[in-house]
């Protein structure tokens, strides 16, 4: 289910061919029955900056958004290649991303309150453990105002949100040598070899020589 635009689809998945801003759903299409959406989104389009994250071509994104009384759940699935820097051998490589998104949005609060009246605040207080309900679920949640929603800011926490603190080309990487710099991944250098020239028996042997006058006193 992608492609080079978004396919906008009421609940029963029947296709009505609109072309539309896929990151910016109308508030009044998400319904109860939900609304999918799906697409191809490139870095600019996401608002994602080089020092977020690298993407290779574009991220597949697959939403399916439901109204469930004022709160909008959104969920699907994002997939793409990100390129990420190994913290060992200091190399580009290609990182397969794929993750499921689970979030909640509501509308916030100030905007609610001269548009939409809550009709409700005291069956609310009378029922405190309803409202416990939605925190015990693990949806994140986001707000959201006016008439449309703003998916771009959620995929990109979730998307950096997924990315490893240390990234590694593999498991196995051997990284680069301390001494000479050589990726030691394309073989050994001449460091292990030599141990004697290295420069730690240099230091060591400074070091030595340092001690010297000071045992003396
Ligand atoms: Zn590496
Ligand atoms: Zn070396």
């Amino acid at each position: 289910m992608t492609g080079t635009s978004a396919i906008l689809e009421w609940g029963g998945g029947v296709p009505l061919g609109i072309t539309m801003d896929l990151l910016t759903p109308k508030i009044a299409d998400i319904t109860a029955e939900g609304l999918s959406l799906s697409g191809d989104l490139t870095c600019e389009e996401l608002g994602l900056t080089e020092a977020d994250e690298s993407i290779r071509g574009t991220l597949a994104v697959g939403l399916d958004l439901r109204s469930v009384e004022r709160t909008i759940c959104v969920t699907g699935v994002v997939e793409g290649t990100a390129v990420r820097q190994c913290v060992r051998c200091l190399k580009d490589f290609d990182d397969p991303v794929a993750f499921s998104v689970r979030v909640a949005y509501e509308r916030e609060a100030k905007a609610a309150a001269p548009a939409a009246k809550r009709d409700d605040p005291r069956k609310k207080k009378a029922t405190p453990a309803v409202e416990m309900e939605p925190e015990e679920q693990n949806d994140e949640l986001y707000h959201y105002a006016g008439d449309h929603l703003e998916l771009a800011p959620m995929l990109r926490e979730q998307l950096i949100l997924v990315s490893p603190m240390h990234p590694l080309c593999t498991e196995e990487c051997l990284g680069l040598c301390a001494r000479c710099g050589k990726d030691l991944n394309e073989g050994p250098c001449s460091c292990a070899a030599e141990p004697t020239s290295g420069p730690f028996q240099v230091l060591r042997s400074a070091k030595t020589k340092l001690r010297g006058p000071a045992d003396r006193s």
